[in-house]
């Protein structure tokens, strides 16, 4: 299940270039672009959805899978605390409409996230 248009299903596809960190059957994880912490991965199914509601309802066991392999990284790269995010919507700065689960660590975090 894939969206021609989609950047993170070009991504998957390895048709557009990302740094690869951790793959799984159901999930890629890749660094983001614009790090807004020392370790920012995204993790992302292989197929196709919106977001992480659509993704739950769709493919629960790709949806759990999102959280292990964000776990995976997080401690291969030394982390035991870290943030997990999905954003969900357009208001609260979701801009690729492809499910990406944000894992942000290496610095101190304060609440609320604005
Ligand atoms: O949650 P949101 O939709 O805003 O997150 C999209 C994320 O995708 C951003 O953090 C952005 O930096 C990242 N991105 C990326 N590689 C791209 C385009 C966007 O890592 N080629």
């Amino acid at each position: 299940m894939s969206d021609a248009d989609c950047l993170f299903c070009k991504i998957v596809a390895q048709e557009v270039p990302a740094e690869v960190v951790h793959v799984t059957e159901r999930t890629v994880a890749f660094r983001d672009i614009n790090p807004q912490a020392p370790t920012h991965v995204l993790v992302v199914p292989r197929d196709h959805y919106e977001n992480a509601a659509a993704l739950a309802a769709g493919d629960p066991v790709a949806s759990a899978e999102l959280v292990t392999a964000a776990a995976a990284v997080a401690t291969a790269e030394g982390h035991a605390d870290y943030r997990l995010v999905f954003n969900t919507g357009a208001g609260v700065g979701q801009t690729v409409f492809h499910t990406h689960l944000h894992m942000l660590a290496g610095r101190p975090m304060t609440w609320p996230p604005g």
